[in-house]
């Protein structure tokens, strides 16, 4: 699938959100849309807050408005060794209703569940194409 632009993405983000996993692994460059299509997710999923990038905190929560779990996105950009923040995605991981979305996860690989979603974002000529 290939995705025309930043509206086209927030709409496949809200569009996933109807029948999401626990776990959604994004993998794509530097500016590929992985923070865009999370933006969409939580639009999708009746979250009112903007999420912005969790580059500089490394993880950031939103409280998920139907029921007692939270969004967490984590971006481990650069982090050879995660450190407390891998016991912080195996604490949050351990709650079923929580959504966990991870932008660079290399370093965390070993903890995440095998049935995780992978989405790929490729940047070709005519715009991102999504590989689930
Ligand atoms: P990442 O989190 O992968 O580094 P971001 O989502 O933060 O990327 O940024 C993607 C940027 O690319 C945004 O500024 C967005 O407006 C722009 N953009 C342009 N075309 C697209 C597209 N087809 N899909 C997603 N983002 C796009
Ligand atoms: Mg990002």
């Amino acid at each position: 699938m290939i995705i025309h632009s930043e509206q086209e993405m927030l709409d496949f983000g809200r569009q996933f959100a109807k029948n999401h996993p626990q776990v959604i692994e994004l993998v794509g460059d530097v500016g590929a849309g992985k923070t865009t299509f999370v933006r969409g997710l939580a639009e999708g999923l009746d979250i009112k807050q903007p999420i912005t990038s969790p580059s500089f905190t490394i993880s950031k929560s939103y409280a998920l408005p139907h029921n007692n779990g939270h969004l967490i996105h984590y971006d481990f950009y650069r982090l050879t060794d995660p450190g407390l923040m891998s016991e912080d995605l195996a604490e949050n991981l351990a709650n079923p209703h929580n959504i966990i979305v991870i932008e660079w996860g290399e370093s965390v690989a070993n903890l995440l569940p095998t049935d995780r979603t992978t989405i790929t974002i490729n940047y070709t000529e005519n715009g991102r194409e999504i590989i689930l």
